[in-house]
C-alpha cells in the first residue's frame, strides 16, 4: 500500500504539502520516485514538477540523500524499510488539468501531484486529505469518486485508478439525483448567482439517461460532475467516474427563463462530451494509451475516434434528449461545418495526421494555425456524422453508429484491452456489415473533401454555401437567392482597440496576405481614413478595388496596395427539403 497525504500547508500561498508513504520489505539496489509530465485526455507535456518547491525524504524516520535523476525522476536507497518523501507543491493553476489552490477553492488532478514507485504502479493507494484549518474553521469539504474508506480518507486499487479521481475541495454546493438508479452528484464550486437549479439537475439527468441507455450499462457505479464556475473560464477534462468542468457563471440556466441560452446550451454540450468520454477514452482506449507513459508524448492517430465521435455525440445527445430542438442542433452543425471548411489547414492535414500531430500542433496553435491545420474534435464530428449517415443509408437504417460504439463497449467489457485503428475499423464493418475500409481510408487519412452535402441530401437536408459572415451559419426556414453582388474578403482575423487595427491572424492566399500584412501589424488608416471607420470604409469597397493602408509593423510605419478579393462561399446554411427523410436520422423532429 502506498500512502499518500495532501495536505493544505497554505492556500493564500497557493501550496499544497504531499507527503509520500511506503515500506520496503526486501532489500533492493535502488528506488525511483516518479512524477508524471502529463494528464491523460490533455496532449502536453507540462511538467507537473516544475511546481516542487521542495522536496526531502527519510528512511525509518532519518533523512536520507534524494537524488534528482531527471525532470521528474528522484533516486532513493532500496535497503528494506519504511520511506517516505515530502514535497511542497505549488498550485495557482486555474484549469482542470492542473491544481489549485487559494482561501476559497481547492482542485487536485490526480496525475499532478501524486507519485509512483518505479513498478509499483499497480499497488493500492491510500490518499488522505488534510483540510486543516480551512476544514476545521471555513466548513470545507471534498469530493472525490475515489473509494472512502473514513472521513477524508480514500483507496484506490492502483496509481491508475487513484490519478483518475481528480479531488475537488471548498464550500461545495452539491446536488444530488439519480440516474436509472445510479446515484450521481452536480458539485459547484465557485461565486455562482441564483439559478435554476431544477431545470439544470433534470436536463443533466435526460442527457446521462440518454447516454446509459444507448451503451446499454454505465462503467461507474456512481458519477459526478464536478463544476467550477468562474469569470471566462471554460473546459472539461474526463475521467472514469467523474469529470472536473469549468464555465462562466453566466452558463447556468437563469431563473425564471422559458428558453435554454446558448450559453447554458455550449454548457450542457460540455456536460454531455465529459460524460460520453467515460466509456469513449476511459472505457474504450486507443491500443497506444494501453498502458500510459506518463513522461513523454504517446503519439496515436486515433484521436479522431476518441475526439471526434465524442464531439459528434455530445450535441446529438442533447437533441435526442429533447434538450435541444432540432434547428438548434442543425444551427451547431451548419456552424461546426462552416468552422472547419473555412480554414485552408483542412486541404493540408488529415485526421490521422491532425491526431497524430495534437501534442505539438493543435495543442501549440499559432497565428498560421487555421491554414495549416485541422481539428481532430470538430472535424472528427464530422467523420463521425458522414460514417453514421453511410452507415444507416446502406443498411437502410438496420445500423448506426450507435450499433458500432456499443460494439466498442461490449468488446472493453470483455477484454479491457485498448484498440488500436486497424481493429476498430474492422470491427465497424464486422459489427454492421458494411465494408467502410475504402470510405474510412477516405475521410480519416486524406484531405479529401468529406461527403456531407451528399448524405445529408439523402437525409432531407439540403446544404448550402454562400459567401456570408460566419456568424450566420445556421439552420434556416428558406435558402436565400443567390446574392446579385459578390461579397467580398478581407482576409484577416483582428481585434481594434486605441491604437488601430491588430491583425490577429492573415488567411493564406487571401486579401490581406497579399498586401503583405501579416499577424501583429498594426493598421492605421486606409484610403487615409482613420480605421476606426473601417466598417464604413470596407462596405464600400467592392471585387478588385484597390484601397491603400497605412500600417505599423516592430513601430515603423509602411504603406502597401490592397487588392480586394472576393469572398469565398464557405458559409454553410442547412434547410430541411424532407421531413420524413430528416427522421430516419434525427427521429425527434420539433
Ligand atoms: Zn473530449
Amino acid at each position: 500500500m502506498i500512502k499518500l497525504t495532501l495536505s493544505l500547508q497554505d492556500a493564500h500561498a497557493h501550496l499544497w504539502h504531499v507527503r509520500c508513504e511506503w515500506t520496503v520489505l526486501h532489500d533492493q539496489e535502488m528506488q525511483i520516485i516518479h512524477l508524471a509530465d502529463w494528464v491523460p485526455g490533455s496532449y502536453m507535456i507540462r511538467d507537473f514538477s516544475r511546481h516542487i518547491v521542495s522536496m526531502q525524504a527519510a528512511a525509518n524516520n532519518v533523512a536520507i540523500d534524494l537524488l534528482q535523476l531527471d525532470k521528474s525522476r528522484w533516486q532513493l536507497a532500496g535497503h528494506a524499510g519504511y520511506y517516505c518523501v515530502e514535497y511542497e507543491l505549488y498550485a495557482f493553476d486555474l484549469s482542470v488539468r492542473a491544481s489549485y489552490l487559494d482561501g476559497q477553492y481547492g482542485f487536485a488532478d490526480g496525475a499532478c501531484w501524486m507519485p509512483w514507485l518505479e513498478h509499483r504502479q499497480d499497488e493500492a493507494y491510500e490518499v488522505q486529505v488534510d483540510l486543516g484549518i480551512w476544514g476545521r474553521e471555513q466548513a470545507w469539504e471534498i469530493a472525490t469518486t475515489m473509494r472512502p474508506v473514513s472521513e477524508n480518507v480514500f483507496q484506490a486499487a492502483s496509481y491508475w485508478e487513484a490519478i483518475d479521481h481528480p479531488i475537488t475541495m471548498g464550500c461545495l454546493r452539491t446536488f444530488d439525483l439519480n440516474v436509472l438508479g445510479l446515484p450521481h452528484q452536480v458539485v459547484i464550486s465557485g461565486a455562482s448567482l441564483a439559478f435554476d437549479v431544477d431545470r439544470l439537475l433534470a436536463d443533466v439527468e435526460k442527457i446521462c439517461a440518454a447516454q446509459i441507455e444507448m451503451f446499454g450499462a454505465a462503467p461507474f457505479e456512481r458519477y459526478i460532475f464536478m463544476l467550477y464556475v468562474g469569470d471566462k473560464v471554460y473546459g472539461g477534462l474526463e475521467h472514469r467516474s467523474s469529470t472536473a468542468l469549468m464555465a462562466d457563471r453566466w452558463c447556468l440556466p437563469k431563473l425564471g427563463a422559458k428558453e435554454r441560452s446558448d450559453e447554458y446550451l455550449q454548457l450542457l454540450g460540455l456536460i454531455s462530451h465529459e460524460y460520453f468520454h467515460a466509456w469513449n477514452v476511459k472505457a474504450i482506449k486507443p491500443a497506444a494509451f494501453d498502458p500510459y507513459e506518463l513522461h513523454h508524448e504517446q503519439h496515436t492517430e486515433q484521436l479522431w475516434a476518441f475526439e471526434g465521435i465524442t464531439s459528434y455525440y455530445d450535441d446529438l445527445i442533447l437533441q435526442r434528449s429533447g434538450v435541444m430542438s432540432t434547428p438548434q442542433y442543425l444551427t451547431q452543425l451548419a456552424k461546426t461545418i462552416t468552422r472547419v471548411e473555412q480554414g485552408q489547414g483542412v486541404l493540408k492535414q488529415s485526421l490521422a495526421q491532425s491526431s497524430m500531430d495534437a501534442w505539438t500542433k493543435y495543442y501549440k496553435q499559432n497565428e498560421n494555425s487555421a491554414n495549416a491545420i485541422t481539428s481532430y474534435y470538430q472535424k472528427g464530428a464530422l467523420a463521425a456524422l458522414v460514417l453514421d449517415l453511410y452507415l444507416r443509408r446502406e443498411t437502410d437504417g438496420e445500423f448506426s453508429l450507435d450499433d458500432v460504439m456499443r460494439a466498442l463497449y461490449r468488446r472493453y467489457l470483455q477484454d479491457g484491452k485498448g484498440i488500436s485503428e486497424a481493429q476498430w475499423r474492422q470491427l465497424v464493418c464486422d459489427v454492421t456489415g458494411v465494408n467502410v475500409q475504402d470510405l474510412l481510408h477516405r475521410i480519416i487519412d486524406t484531405t479529401e473533401v468529406l461527403p456531407l452535402a451528399v448524405l445529408l441530401n439523402e437525409f432531407g437536408l439540403k446544404l448550402q454555401r454562400v459567401a456570408q459572415p460566419e456568424s450566420q451559419s445556421a439552420w434556416v426556414k428558406a435558402l436565400p437567392a443567390v446574392a446579385a453582388q459578390a461579397a467580398t474578403a478581407f482576409g484577416a482575423k483582428y481585434s481594434m482597440d486605441a491604437t488601430g487595427m491588430k491583425i490577429t491572424s492573415v488567411v493564406s492566399g487571401g486579401s490581406a496576405e497579399q498586401a503583405g500584412l501579416a499577424a501583429g501589424d498594426v493598421v492605421i488608416a486606409m484610403a487615409n481614413l482613420h480605421i476606426k471607420q473601417f466598417d464604413v470604409i470596407w462596405s464600400n469597397l467592392e471585387v478588385d478595388d484597390s484601397i491603400g493602408v497605412h500600417y505599423f509593423r516592430q513601430g515603423v510605419l509602411y504603406q502597401t496596395q490592397l487588392h480586394v478579393q472576393a469572398a469565398l462561399a464557405t458559409t454553410v446554411l442547412l434547410h430541411t427539403e424532407d421531413e420524413q427523410l430528416l427522421s430516419y436520422w434525427l427521429p425527434q423532429w420539433q
